[in-house]
């Protein structure tokens, strides 16, 4: 049994914490029993040791940010050093370092993105059928204890992060949800508003990116100040 922390039947994610590498393996004639393979690049992890977090609970906007990232194998590199691989292929578990092919990445962002496209000018029945048609997230069931603890509800656990993302744009679809970027510039975070979720007025995710973003604010508008009060003196 593995150690689990605050959510027993959820996905636990690992991020190796000595990095990721893009990795590019040229064509290969007759290199396998299966023939030839065309050219590819992977994402490597370095295969330091890894540190956990819980894709569903703490980031459940995670879906909006991976999308906007992974549009680029540069991005996929940036989204992984954060968050991790978005799926582990099973061959390579045994062999040196866990690898990903980034144009499996990049298929899951465009079409994330493609369905979010949608679901924001509130056309989702076109969301639901590329979702249905595309998406297939591998999930195991689970049993919890309901909300208000009065019996049992089934639970969807995804089995890698590409499922979590998917589940999670998939509740972007079924539920009545709205999601807003950090207004913080530095940041990629979005967060839910709206019923059961923060205010309407809600402008960052967290107390420090409003602080850094204040802070940026008053530098500008101290150095407006200066530029002005240099034009004066001129
Ligand atoms: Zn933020």
């Amino acid at each position: 049994m593995s150690q689990k922390g605050f959510f027993p039947w959820e996905l636990e994610w690992p991020v190796d914490q000595a990095g990721y590498e893009l990795e590019h393996w040229p064509a290969m004639e007759g290199s396998s029993l299966l023939g030839s393979s065309p050219p590819t690049d992977f994402i490597r992890a370095q295969g330091g040791p890894p540190r956990y977090y819980w894709p569903m609970q703490q980031h459940p906007c995670l879906y909006r940010q991976f999308a906007e990232i992974c549009s680029s194998a540069d991005g996929v590199l940036a989204f992984a050093s954060r968050f991790g691989m978005s799926s582990v292929q099973q061959d390579f578990r045994k062999a040196n370092g866990q690898r990903e092919e980034v144009s499996a990445v990049l298929n899951t962002a465009e079409l994330i993105r493609q369905i979010c496209a949608r679901v924001d000018v509130g056309n989702k029945p076109e969301a639901a059928g590329l979702w249905a048609e595309h998406a297939m997230p591998l999930v195991m069931v689970a049993i919890s204890e309901n909300e208000s603890r009065t019996g049992f509800e089934e639970v969807l656990v995804p089995i890698d992060l590409r499922s979590a993302l998917l589940l999670q744009t998939k509740d972007t679809i079924i539920r009545d949800q709205r999601v807003r970027r950090c207004r913080n510039e530095d940041c990629t975070e979005y967060f839910r508003v709206g019923q059961g979720a923060a205010t309407e007025r809600r402008e960052f995710c967290s107390l420090r990116c409003r602080v850094a973003s204040t802070r940026r604010q008053k530098k500008r508008n101290a150095a407006t100040a200066a530029e002005h009060q240099l034009h004066r003196e001129l």
